[in-house]
């Protein structure tokens, strides 16, 4: 099944960030979360009894966990790439 990771998404079992990864099943009517580092696992089903609102990266997918920030690295738009 095609898989990408939740940018900025929290495991709702560890804590950690950015280590649930987004994928379906049955033809897209399940979505499947999957933590890589504690193996949590989470099945959505989007069939025909589900609520309408449907279910998105920016969903809130559970209480939010305090974790520590972490560097990011900034873009300057109006650098030129150097890499000759
Ligand atoms: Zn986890």
């Amino acid at each position: 099944m095609p898989v990408r990771f939740i940018a900025g998404a929290v495991c709702p079992k560890c804590g950690a960030m950015d280590t649930l990864k987004a994928g379906s099943e049955d033809d897209g009517r399940v979505m499947v979360r999957e933590c890589v580092d504690c193996g949590y696992q989470d099945r959505i089903s989007q069939g025909v009894n589900s609520p309408r609102e449907v279910a998105t990266r920016v969903t809130p997918q559970s209480v939010p966990v305090e974790v520590p920030a972490s560097p990011i690295k900034i873009l300057d738009p109006n650098a030129k790439t150097e890499d000759s």
